[in-house]
């Protein structure tokens, strides 16, 4: 059987989140260092850890790592929707969270100052919200696929948040046939049955989909375990390591259509 759908991971496949968290990070702490004399790297590397220390000392951890929702998001996201319970708790947690992670930055770079924590974290939020980029091939690649095939967005995170990424860059919009949120679902990828939803959307069985996406341990693991055909996306030329081994490697979305053709010929 031939490809059928194509299905799309969002952050860092189609959008580049990586490069606007990292923008705002930049943004933010050149702003301490101007005010403080705080060195804004040193800032950026503390408030990382803090982040990542505190996000994973909470109640809704486990449900964060099942949603897909990386602590650097909880720097910025409201969290007002969502069915489960667990946002709720989110939703109140994340003010402090973010307050706590600058102030606790600011504090291990030697700069006390609970004031400019709080103002950094306000600060970061809207830096991050003010960014948008997708990838300089990712419209193209779109517009050739949707000529020929339904496509899905499977996005892990927050229904709000992904919502609002995808408000900032609205042409995104227009190429999907379905978009799929973790967050408004029991499980995030790599989740079977989140990927059986998806198949029942497109109508399809898996081995008429593929699966698009940069990380390992979710496109494409989930994928894997539904029999999808997968393509992970290694921008970076990481090298490969662990025991996630995927059908296709691509180093820009460029190479989806060689390789839909590769499998179509395979299995005419
Ligand atoms: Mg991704």
């Amino acid at each position: 059987m031939a490809i059928r759908a194509v299905l799309f991971d969002l952050d860092d496949t189609l959008l580049w989140d990586e490069r606007c968290v990292e923008e705002a990070f930049a943004a933010t702490c050149k702003y301490a260092q101007d005010k403080t004399g705080v060195n804004a790297e040193q800032l950026e590397a503390f408030v990382r850890h803090a982040a990542r220390e505190l996000y994973a000392s909470y109640e809704t951890y486990p449900f964060t790592q099942n949603i897909g929702i990386n602590p650097f998001e909880a720097l910025w996201g409201r969290f007002a929707e969502g069915e489960h319970p667990e946002f709720r708790l989110l939703e109140q947690l994340a003010p402090m969270y973010r307050q706590s992670a600058w102030t606790q930055g600011l504090q291990a770079a030697g700069q006390p100052n609970d004031a400019l924590g709080a103002e950094l974290a306000e600060r970061f939020m809207s830096e991050r919200r003010s960014r948008s980029y997708v990838y300089d091939e990712t419209y193209e690649v779109l517009r050739q696929l949707i000529a020929q095939y339904p496509l899905l967005l499977l996005t892990n995170g927050s229904p709000d948040l992904q919502q609002e990424k995808l408000n900032g860059e609205r042409e995104l919009l227009s190429y999907f046939d379905h978009i799929v949120i973790s967050g408004d679902h029991p499980q995030g990828k790599p989740d079977p049955e989140l990927f059986k939803h998806t198949m029942s959307l497109l109508g399809i069985e898996p081995h008429e989909g593929i699966m698009i996406g940069d990380k390992l341990t979710t496109d494409i693991l989930g994928a894997q375990n539904v029999g999808m055909h997968h393509a992970w996306l290694n921008r970076k030329g990481v090298e490969l390591s662990g025991n996630i081994h995927p059908e296709y490697t691509i180093a820009s979305l460029r190479e989806i259509e060689q390789i839909i053709d590769e499998i179509n010929s395979k299995e005419s």
